[in-house]
């Protein structure tokens, strides 16, 4: 299993599937389809049913079950793009096996373990690198390679599992792509991600978002007789960031503390604008954050003026942790599989989206599980393959119950 996990994993992320936020279609890009169509013919060489590429870059497959009289489904699901940020053309993977330990040094870059501690953990292991040039695409490709391994090893070995139901899909780094997930074509209760870092842990919590934008409208008067007129909309936009709490900002949170992120401000006298994302993973406080935001912009308005300011915020995406809630068996049945080989399951946060949120409330509920990738959306990117098998043996778990 080991094996052709690996050569999974080399082969895919050796194809370029950039996406590009720039881009208003879907997929994002075209070359999206190469991998697709490499996973079309696998599947078919697997033997799988109802095997779809729709028009949007997303592949859909079933492995029935071969337990009689057996109705329960389960899917896995796993995205095919690497991040726009930095290059994922030509990606050399770099195989070191039995790591040492010691710093690991690639095209102009080190990785060393000052830098990055959990290294020292991965010693005696096979490590996957970049060449230093490039992204490697673990994030997503290895969860990619898991769900493809995990199917060859039930086609091979005939041991007893559900209804399997796959899907791949494009663009999930910008995330336009997956409100074009066909539900219809699968049919589960529940699904998970294989989208998330360690074996043993499992993502159901995520921030809720939103964004905002403040414009700011100046009085733009000659310099020179300006005295008790001008109103300098930049001035007022820097007055009203610093209202806003010093130590709620991302560089100063972590775990389960939301934020105000300022975005981008832009501004001359006349008119200036801020934008704002808003995080956090109790709604509540996010609710506060939005009130922060309306409150520094009414002190600001009766100081300048009815309307100098002017505050617009929209929601962006949900914590699915309010419905997986409700859901109980699908957090108890990946601990279970996890105790099962092992390992001692965790519940982490995440300090953003995943397309599994999205789903959850498209009314999919799917939380995310590890796929032993690290530092990913970097040429630091790495994978530790023993890592991966775990979770290869894991979705068996999961699939078999
Ligand atoms: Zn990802």
């Amino acid at each position: 299993m080991k094996n052709k996990l690996l050569t999974n994993f080399l082969n895919y992320v050796q194809v370029d599937t950039m996406s590009d936020e720039e881009s208003n279609t879907t997929p994002s890009t075209q070359k999206q389809f190469n991998l697709a169509k490499i996973l079309v013919q696998e599947l078919k060489q697997l033997g799988l049913k109802d095997i779809t590429l729709s028009e949007n870059c997303f592949v859909y497959a079933k492995l029935p079950t071969n337990i009689p009289n057996c109705k329960d489904n389960i899917g896995f699901i796993a995205h095919i793009d690497t991040i726009p940020g930095f290059s994922g053309t030509n990606v050399k993977p770099n195989v070191i096996e039995d790591y040492d330990g010691k710093t690991i040094k690639l095209k102009g870059i080190e990785l060393s373990p000052t830098q990055f501690p959990f290294l020292k953990d991965l010693k005696g292991k096979t490590l996957i690198t970049t060449d230093g040039t490039t992204i490697l695409g673990a994030d997503d490709k290895a969860g990619v390679a898991e769900i493809m391994t995990m199917l060859y090893h039930f086609v091979k070995t005939d041991e007893p599992h559900l209804n399997i139901y796959v899907a791949f899909t494009p663009d999930e780094e910008i995330g336009t792509g997956i409100e074009k997930f066909d539900l219809s074509l699968f049919p589960c209760e529940f699904a998970y991600t294989v989208d998330g870092g360690k074996a043993n842990e499992i993502n159901y919590e995520n921030f809720n978002a939103a964004a905002a934008t403040i414009n700011v409208k100046g009085l733009d008067i000659h310099p020179g007789s300006a005295k008790n007129k001008m109103l300098n909309a930049s001035e007022i936009a820097m007055e009203f960031n610093s209202l806003l709490p010093a130590f709620q900002k991302p560089e100063y949170t972590d775990g389960y503390e939301g934020f105000i992120h300022l975005t981008s401000i832009t501004g001359v006298v006349g008119n200036a604008k801020l934008t704002y994302i808003l995080r956090d993973h109790d709604s509540d406080l996010l609710e506060k954050k939005k009130e922060i935001l309306k409150e520094a912009a009414n002190f600001l308005n009766k100081k300048y003026g009815k309307n100098t300011i002017n505050v617009t915020i929209k929601d962006s995406y949900k914590n699915m942790a309010t419905i997986i809630q409700k859901y109980p068996k699908v957090i108890e049945k990946a601990q279970a599989a996890m105790q099962k080989i092992n390992l001692v399951p965790q519940a982490s946060p995440i300090r953003g989206g995943t397309d599994g949120a999205r789903l959850t409330y498209m009314g999919l509920p799917t939380p995310n599980l590890g796929t032993g990738g690290y530092n990913c959306h970097g040429p630091y990117e790495l994978a530790c393959l023993e890592e991966m098998e775990t979770i290869c043996k894991l979705l068996i778990e999961i699939a078999k119950q």
